[in-house]
């Protein structure tokens, strides 16, 4: 796939449902990851994550989603899997999105986002394991093996 090609906001998915398309990034770092506890639904702990807006290309959403809830640039980002999770609904109303995970290195110093985000920071798997996860994170480190 080609990463640096623009994408559109939104499509249909297999069944004729709408879908958006998301970006979320696996932040790890002295085996801790990055979390942060959402202020807009879904709620709960969840890596940084977003929609890809029209015409951007994955990895530049993801870019500028870090900066935007971190406060941080990324780096060696490479991506990890795509995936359609037609139960992962958002605040606008639809159901399906298609996501790119992305695994990447963070530079600079944490400023979260005080509009998306109640808190950011540093999680061991066994602690994420204690934390209420939003769904599709809970989905995500159960199928990468770090819960
Ligand atoms: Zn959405």
């Amino acid at each position: 796939m080609v990463l640096n090609m623009g994408k559109p906001k939104e499509g249909k998915n297999i069944n004729g449902e709408k879908m958006h398309y998301s970006v979320g990034a696996i932040i790890k770092k002295d085996n801790k990851y990055l979390l942060i506890e959402r202020a807009v639904p879904p709620l709960g702990f969840a890596g940084i994550a977003g929609h890809i807006d029209e015409g951007e290309s994955a990895l530049q959403a993801l870019k500028r989603e870090i900066k935007e809830e971190g406060g941080i640039d990324a780096k060696n980002c490479e991506l990890l899997f795509e995936e359609e999770l037609d139960w992962n609904w958002c605040s606008k109303g639809v159901n399906a999105h298609y996501w790119h995970l992305f695994k990447c290195d963070v530079l600079g110093e944490l400023t979260r986002s005080e509009r998306e985000t109640k808190s950011i920071n540093w999680y061991s798997g066994e602690e994420i394991k204690e934390l209420k996860l939003e769904p599709a994170w809970e989905y995500w480190f159960k199928k990468l093996n770090i819960i």
